[in-house]
């Protein structure tokens, strides 16, 4: 039996509306996936979507995008989709970077803004 596809959502505070009408609009998708999410982005995604598989992790500041760091280095996340504030600076800005560099390490597919992650969510075999 395959295992279900993994996915990770982080959102910035400023992009957690973004997250929440992006999952809203792909609930179809995101329901045949596992979701690992930070704490707050979970909840949001939650709210919108009560139907959907959500893992919700520490939030972003206090180790979430470290826990999820630690799961695409343990092969467990399939796909990663991350709304960046790019206006605000952050103060766990170095788990941010430190974040996208092991996505980049095990080639993880990454979306960074919500563009790309249409597109990826809509890639034939998603
Ligand atoms: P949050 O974390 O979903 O708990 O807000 C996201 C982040 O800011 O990295």
């Amino acid at each position: 039996m395959s295992r279900r596809k993994c996915i990770a959502l982080i959102a910035h505070d400023e992009k957690k509306d973004d997250m929440a009408a992006f999952a809203l609009r792909n609930d179809a998708i995101l329901s045949r996936a596992r979701i690992v999410a930070t704490g707050t982005t979970g909840s949001r995604v939650l709210e919108a979507c009560p139907g959907l598989d959500v893992t919700r992790l520490k939030s972003g500041p206090l180790g979430g995008d470290q826990q999820i760091g630690a799961l695409i280095a343990t092969g467990e996340v399939d796909l990663l989709i991350f709304f960046v504030d790019p206006l605000t600076p952050m103060p766990h800005d170095v788990d941010v970077k430190a974040l996208m560099r092991l996505a980049i390490v095990y080639d993880i597919p990454m979306a960074l803004t919500r563009a790309t992650a249409e597109r990826l969510l809509a890639a034939p075999g998603d």
